[in-house]
């Protein structure tokens, strides 16, 4: 199966890969970027949730 989208002609199999990719890109990210009292566990000095928790949570809301 053929998907056409504003970035050109993908094959389903190729997008399928992607989109997992993805996923667990984003699991890997919430998993590390996690709220310690009120600061990110990984960004230094960072209140929670910071810009890569958003994406995270973002994402994982797309596609789970
Ligand atoms: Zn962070």
């Amino acid at each position: 199966m053929i998907l056409a989208t504003s970035t050109g002609v993908h094959r389903v199999d190729d997008l399928r890969a992607e989109i997992e990719h993805l996923a667990r890109l984003a699991a890997a990210v919430l998993r590390d970027h996690t709220d310690d009292a009120g600061r990110c566990a990984a960004c230094r000095d960072a209140a929670f949730p910071c810009g890569p928790a958003y994406l995270g949570e973002q994402v994982a809301t797309l596609l789970w």
